[in-house]
C-alpha cells in the first residue's frame, strides 16, 4: 500500500515516521520544507509537491492545522493529482461540517473519505498510541484499519462522515468541562482550609472522581507525572484546547443544543488562550480561580 502523508507538524511526523517504520511507502509533503526534510531522515520519501506527494497513492493522509486547509488542499490539488478511488483519511480536527464537506469533495471527484480525528497529544504520536474516531463508510475503515493500528492503540468506527469529528469535538468540550469543575473545586477547597493532598485524596476515590483529577490534577503535588507539577509543561496546549472548542461552539449553535457548560467552557478557554499561557497545558486555567 502506497501512502501520501501531508502535514508534518507536531503530530504527523511521527504518524509519517511510524508508518515508514512498520514498512510501508510513504512519502511525505509539507509546505514547510524543513518539515518535509525532517522526515525524510525516517524512512519517509519526501516530495517537492503536494501533487507529487499524491501521485500514484493508495491513500492519502492530511494532519493539518485547521479545516480551511483540509478543504484548500483537497480543492486545489490533492483531489486531482490523486488516482481514481484513492481513499483520503483526514485526521486533522476541523470542524464538523467541513468534515462532511470534504468527504462529499472527495466522493465528488471519485474518490474515498473517513474522518479520523485523534487524540493522545504528540507524545502518542510518537509512541504510536493515539486513539482514532473514525467516521465513514464500513469498506473503508476496514481498509485503513491496519494503518491506525500501527498510529494508534484504540481506534473507534464513530459512523458516518463527520462522526469522528463530532465524537472528538464532544470528548473535549467534556474533558475542559470536568477540567474547570476539578480547578473550581480545589481552589474553594484551598480557600475552604484543605489541603491539595487531601482533597486528592477523597476526590480521586469518590464520586466526583475524572481524569481531570486523577490523571491531570490541576494542582501541583499530588500526582508527579501531571503538568501542574511541572509548570504545566508539556501538556495538551491550551491554544489547542481553546481551538477545539470553538468547533464545539460552532456545533452547539447549529444544532441548537442547550449546553451553558459547554459555551462557558469556549469563553473561559478563549479569554485565557493569551500568548503566555498558550503553550501551557489547559489544567493551568486554575490560575483564574485564585482569590484576588
Ligand atoms: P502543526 O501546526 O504542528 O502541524 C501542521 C502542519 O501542517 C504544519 O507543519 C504545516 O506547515 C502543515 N501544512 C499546513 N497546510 C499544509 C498544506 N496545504 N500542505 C502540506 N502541509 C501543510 O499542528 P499539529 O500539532 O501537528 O496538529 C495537527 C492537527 O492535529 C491539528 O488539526 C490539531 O488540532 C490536531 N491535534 C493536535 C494534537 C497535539 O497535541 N498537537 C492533539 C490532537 C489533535
Amino acid at each position: 500500500m502506497k501512502i501520501a502523508f501531508l502535514g508534518l507538524g507536531n503530530m504527523g511526523f511521527h504518524m509519517a515516521r511510524n508508518l515508514a517504520a512498520a514498512g510501508y511507502d510513504v512519502t511525505g509533503y509539507d509546505v514547510v520544507e524543513k518539515a518535509t526534510q525532517a522526515v525524510a531522515e525516517h524512512g519517509v520519501t519526501p516530495a517537492e509537491t503536494a501533487r507529487a506527494a499524491v501521485d500514484g497513492a493508495d491513500v492519502v493522509i492530511t494532519m493539518f492545522p485547521a479545516g480551511k486547509h483540509v478543504l484548500e488542499a483537497y480543492q486545489n490539488d490533492l483531489l486531482d493529482a490523486a488516482k481514481p478511488d484513492t481513499l483520503f483519511i483526514d485526521s486533522s480536527t476541523i470542524a464538523v461540517d467541513d468534515a462532511v464537506k470534504a468527504a462529499a469533495m472527495a466522493r465528488e471527484a471519485g474518490h474515498r473519505a473517513l474522518d479520523a480525528p485523534v487524540s493522545g497529544g504528540t507524545k502518542g504520536a510518537e509512541q504510536g498510541t493515539l486513539t482514532f474516531m473514525v467516521g465513514g463508510e464500513q469498506e473503508d475503515f476496514d481498509q485503513a484499519s491496519p494503518l491506525f493500528d500501527v498510529m494508534g492503540r484504540k481506534i473507534v468506527h464513530t459512523g458516518d462522515s463527520g462522526t469522528g469529528q463530532a465524537a472528538k469535538i464532544v470528548n473535549n468540550m467534556a474533558l475542559a468541562i470536568t477540567t474547570i469543575a476539578a480547578a473550581e473545586a480545589f481552589s474553594l477547597g484551598e480557600n475552604l482550609g484543605l489541603s491539595h493532598q487531601t482533597l486528592y485524596d477523597v476526590m480521586s476515590t469518590s464520586a466526583a472522581q475524572s481524569w481531570a483529577v486523577t490523571t491531570n490534577c490541576p494542582v501541583p503535588g499530588p500526582v508527579p507525572e501531571a503538568p501542574a507539577s511541572n509548570d504545566y509543561r508539556p501538556g495538551f496546549a491550551t491554544a489547542l484546547m481553546a481551538k477545539d472548542l470553538s468547533l464545539a461552539k460552532a456545533a452547539i449553535e447549529s444544532t441548537d443544543t442547550p449546553a451553558d457548560f459547554g459555551l462557558a467552557a469556549y469563553r473561559a478557554y478563549t479569554d485565557f488562550n493569551t500568548e503566555d499561557n498558550q503553550g501551557k497545558d489547559f489544567s493551568a486555567i486554575i490560575a483564574t480561580k485564585k482569590k484576588g
